[in-house]
């Protein structure tokens, strides 16, 4: 497990988060599609191992229940999925500095039945439908 420095775009935020695994995920719901413009959240997890720098323009967005997201109110970048129940982490990569790009395992597609057809990755991914969440 590696310790990263992530910041967002402006450098406002700025925190140190330990990596579980260097295994991407991608979550196509339309909750994750919204809040990033994108397709999709990619994501990797770093449990709860996170320690702030900088917080300043650090927002909070309760977006559900049982996840609040990370952003910088200053640029806009998307920080994290903060999934309270486990009270995990989930990362983008391209927040992460000095990511090793090669040894990144593109590895899951989560919500995939949500995912709309004008798109679609060519990686060989396991994928898991709404319903492997209920
Ligand atoms: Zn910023
Ligand atoms: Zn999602």
């Amino acid at each position: 497990m590696s310790t990263y420095k992530c910041s967002c775009f402006c450098k406002s935020v700025q925190f140190q988060a330990t990596l579980k695994n260097l295994d991407l995920v991608v979550c196509h719901c339309s909750m994750c599609r919204k809040l990033t413009g994108s397709t999709g959240f990619a994501s990797l997890e770093c449990a709860n191992d996170v320690t702030f720098i900088s917080k300043k323009h650090l927002a909070i967005f309760n977006s559900s229940e049982v996840a609040e997201r990370g952003f910088c109110s200053n640029c806009g970048t998307t920080l994290f999925d903060h999934f309270k129940p486990a009270n995990a982490f989930f990362i983008p990569p391209a927040i992460i500095e000095n990511l090793p790009e090669e040894n990144i395992h593109f590895v899951e597609e989560i919500y995939f039945d949500n995912k709309p057809s004008y798109y679609a990755y060519k990686n060989k991914t396991k994928k898991k439908n709404e319903s492997n969440f209920k």
